[in-house]
């Protein structure tokens, strides 16, 4: 890995150009460059097969100043504790900047579980969950969805967590099954959220008339963004995911691909669009593509100083975690291309989380309109709040972002105090 794709190197530079900016006092710049708590863990399973093998898993506390931790679960083959590290302090970046009352968490296991089965990835999650007990609770860490985890797997956490407290606990984990306490929105409140904020820069920057998007990934975010954009009248032109990507110059017909894809239907198998079979072309087709908005909803470090100049979109919605590498970044301010930053973009899956967790803790559902309402509400206050901030300072939406975010953070270490 170069430094350039070392996510917690990526995620500490925008921390101190922040802090830098805001004169931080030193003591709380300190406090804010390291995780507060992390846990490795071993997580051995016995396979279908009867093999047994462990893997490695992490559960991290980036900090807990203004609340729990609060965080999503990822099962990759390319988690590390370092990336975790990262992960969690952007979560705790997130929660300031949209001021919902939470601190950072993130976990992972480093597994590949589309080489899985759906037993196999139930005794995994169990195992996991038991070895992080001593972390996580509904005061204290509520684990929620990453990528390659879904609903079917918070359920899992919600029962394994419950069979050791001996009573259900739904508010442990967020992103649950409606049946066991979920939100009516969470399964799609990422992308929602990416939508919300993907048109108030529209109206922000004036670019009318069926804006044209690019996606990358077509996992829980990428997929719901697709459709609401669709659904707003922006022309999809194309999406890519591990397994190729579909291009269509005139706008994919995206809720026959949703579909196909919740069909669980091969990718590939799609008909009607320009095909690319391999990630890598599909991948730079799509970043190269002329168009309004390029939204990458993958994986961490897509858009790094390799490929930053051949990027040809106006704007940048950043809906996965740390997409863009700083150096990247640079590249594309240079360029006059205008970043959403990730900490705002796709902040709309944790302030639903975070809906779901006050219903939990209330034993109260509210309906799916008030939950949008309210997400659209607490996602725009904070996007004209940074919007604000990066006009009157003349600095970017990512350094607004982190501004916004550090300022909060310290406060609340300030009012607590250092202890001992
Ligand atoms: P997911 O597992 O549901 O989907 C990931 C998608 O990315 C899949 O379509 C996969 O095929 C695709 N992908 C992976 N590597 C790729 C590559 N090299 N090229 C093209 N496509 C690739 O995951 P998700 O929940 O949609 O999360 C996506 C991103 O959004 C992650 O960065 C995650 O941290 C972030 N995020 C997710 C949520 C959430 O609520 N799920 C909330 C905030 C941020």
């Amino acid at each position: 890995m170069s430094t350039e794709e070392d996510p917690f190197e990526n995620f500490l530079e925008t921390l101190d150009e922040a802090a830098e900016r805001l004169n931080l006092e030193p003591n709380i710049h300190a406090f804010l460059r390291r995780p507060m708590r992390t846990l490795s863990v071993a997580v051995g399973i016995v396979h279908d097969n009867g093999e047994y093998n462990i893997y490695d898993g992490y559960r991290v506390h980036y900090n807990d100043i203004r609340g729990p931790c609060k965080g999503g679960l990822r099962y990759h083959p390319s988690v590390t504790l370092n990336e975790t590290i990262a992960l969690a302090g952007w979560m705790t970046i997130k929660c300031a900047v949209v001021d919902i009352p939470y601190g950072g968490a993130k976990g992972g296991v480093k597994c590949d579980p589309t080489k899985m089965s759906r037993t196999e990835i139930e005794r995994l999650t169990r195992r996991y969950i038991y070895m992080i007990l001593p972390l996580i609770g509904p005061e204290k860490d509520i684990p929620a969805p990453d990528v390659y985890t879904d609903e079917r797997v918070m359920a899992w956490i919600m029962d394994t967590y419950s069979i050791f407290k001996g009573y259900a606990v739904p508010e442990i984990v967020t992103g649950k099954p409606i049946e066991l306490g979920g939100s009516l929105v969470r399964k799609y409140a990422t992308g929602k959220g990416v939508a919300v904020v993907t048109q108030k820069t529209m109206e922000h920057l004036g670019i009318r008339n069926h804006p044209t998007v690019a996606i990358q990934g077509f996992g829980n975010v990428g997929s719901w963004l697709a459709k609401f954009l669709y659904e707003m009248g922006y022309k999809v032109i194309g999406v890519t995911s591990v397994d190729g990507g579909h291009f269509d110059k005139n706008g994919l017909n995206i809720p026959q691909l949703f579909q196909h894809f919740y069909d669980e239907q091969p990718w590939s198998e799609f008909k009607g669009t320009d095909f690319i079979e391999d990630v890598g072309e599909a991948n730079k087709a799509l970043f190269e593509s002329d168009v309004d908005i390029l939204v990458p909803a993958a994986l961490e470090d897509q858009i790094t100083e390799r490929n930053a100049n051949s990027i040809n979109a106006k704007v940048l919605v950043e809906a996965a975690n740390g997409p863009t590498t700083p150096n990247a970044d640079w590249i594309l301010n240079e360029k006059g291309v205008f970043v959403v930053p990730d900490v705002l973009a796709n902040a709309g899956g944790v302030i639903v989380s975070y809906f779901e967790w006050v219903q939990d803790t209330q034993a109260y559902l509210w309906p799916e309109a008030q939950v949008n309402k309210e997400l659209e509400a607490v996602i725009l206050k904070a996007y004209n709040e940074v919007s604000h901030l990066s006009k009157k300072e003349e600095i970017t939406m990512r350094s607004a972002a982190y501004c916004q975010a550090v300022e909060r953070l310290a406060k609340a270490i300030q009012l607590r105090g250092f202890f001992p």
